[in-house]
């Protein structure tokens, strides 16, 4: 295809919408006129046309005429259209999203992986625990140009739990795992920061103020194998091999919910599907077995159709994530990579059976989720169609439940991407992003950095 090109519109409709621009009395009667009368057009903003696209209708492409006005989408041709845009054949698809990130709340990476996630067409973004202090990237997150987040802050978990190890770690800007790991139970500078550590419901209560401070809107909480959690919990001789009480996740998701948040979990196993399932969860950070270490049980791991029915009936969506983790930690034994995959495989397929959402997330410092939603298409549960919603609809909604993105309809934000190619013949069309819109706003980004 050609590039999309931007046209001025005849002269007389540009004077026509000058006149209407002072007149806004007048577009409000022509948008009462009747039900086939033009959109009226926002005061103070340009409306325009979008021509020869084929658009995603959350089925299939469709060849139709759309139109943009005050940043939403109207089917219907709007009272004043200044311009013209020629997609040229392209393929129109919502922007995509990545549900699970932690790179966002430095200013530094901010400006690092930002222009990466445009590049790709990933306009929402959902940091799953984060460091709380974020003030300072918050305007850089607010403008159109850049990407949208949702944050998490500080996560919830038990003594010796997963993430102390890895924020205090980075607290230290030391990034050696293995060296010296039980130091930083004595000396926890990421305390209140990055997590929370919660032993009772009296200490959730006394705490909570603090977890909501900063206004969130979803809760992170943190599920290690469930099924062994007592006697994880007794062995304090490591950091991270254990998570949140599972007995305490009810009154997580209690609080939570009274004050209007979602909570996420982390999981590892198939017990802690079920806890979180038990608890109220809304929605899961990873699939159970999205990695299975070398000589790890996958038993523990496998999700049954009965889980997946439960979780279905109870709206759950689980963030897939990070499955191509698999490749780099046991790329040198193809025996571990062919069962981690082979359960990544039956998982999936066993939630798409039930009907569960599944959204997509990267889960890796300093990489957005394009790598990760073509690793996933590759696993061949999904169909390309599957593929498609999963990373343009149900990812971006998962994000941010109360806007209305991941449609291209009437009413809907205009925010979308024309890829040169049609992406359900070939996932790789993905990546082929010609024009990016949000909100009405033409978004350019650079070119990525030379290789580094
Ligand atoms: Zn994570």
């Amino acid at each position: 295809m050609h590039r999309p090109t931007h046209t001025p519109s005849s002269t007389p409709r540009r004077r026509l919408a000058r006149i209407l621009r002072h007149f806004p009395a007048l577009l409000l009667l022509a948008g009462c006129a009747a039900q086939s009368a033009p959109a009226p057009v926002p005061e103070g903003t340009t409306a325009y046309a979008l021509e020869n696209g084929a658009w995603w209708t959350g089925e299939r492409f469709e060849p139709r005429t759309m139109y943009v006005a005050g940043g939403t989408f109207s089917a219907r041709r709007p009272a004043r259209v200044d311009s013209v845009v020629n997609l040229a054949g392209g393929f129109v698809v919502p922007p995509f999203g990545d549900a699970h990130a932690h790179h966002f709340e430095s200013l530094q990476m901010a400006q690092r992986v930002g222009p990466m996630y445009l590049r790709d067409g990933i306009f929402y973004g959902m940091s799953l625990t984060n460091w709380m202090d974020r003030a300072a990237v918050m305007p850089y997150w607010a403008r159109t140009e850049t990407m949208d987040v949702a944050w998490a802050d500080a996560g919830i978990t038990g003594p010796h739990g997963h993430p102390i190890l890895i924020y205090e770690t980075l607290a230290r800007g030391r990034y050696d795992f293995n060296a010296d790991s039980l130091r930083p139970w004595t000396d926890r500078r990421a305390e209140g920061k990055a997590y929370f550590i919660i032993r009772s419901q009296a200490e959730l209560d006394e705490a909570w103020p603090r977890i909501v401070s900063g206004r969130p809107d979803v809760i992170k909480t943190y599920l290690v194998n469930s099924e062994r959690h007592a006697q994880n919990a007794r062995d304090t001789s490591r950091l991270g091999h254990v998570g949140l009480d599972p007995a305490l996740l009810p009154f997580v998701v209690r609080r939570a919910h009274a004050d209007g948040l979602r909570v996420a979990a982390h999981v590892e196993s198939a017990a802690d599907f079920r806890t979180a399932l038990d608890a109220g969860v809304d929605m899961l950070a990873h699939l159970p077995g999205y990695h299975l270490p070398a000589g790890g049980d996958a038993a523990i791991r496998r999700l049954t159709d009965a889980d997946a029915q439960r979780a279905a009936r109870a709206g759950l969506v689980v963030i897939a994530g990070p499955l191509r983790g698999i490749v780099g930690y046991t790329s040198t034994d193809t025996a571990a990579v062919r069962a981690a995959r082979e359960l990544q495989i039956h998982n999936l397929a066993t939630l798409r059976r039930a009907g569960v959402r599944v959204a997509i997330g990267s889960d890796t410092y300093g990489q957005d989720a394009a790598p990760e939603a073509a690793y996933t298409a590759g696993l061949g549960v999904f169909t390309p169609a599957e593929m498609l919603r999963m990373w343009s609809e149900t990812t971006p909604r998962l994000i941010f439940p109360t806007r209305r993105i991941g449609r291209l309809e009437g009413g809907y934000e205009a925010s979308l991407l024309v890829l040169g190619c049609d992406p359900l013949a070939r996932w790789e069309c993905t990546a082929d992003v010609r024009l990016r819109i949000k909100q009405g706003q033409r978004i350019d980004v650079p070119p990525p950095p030379a290789s580094t």
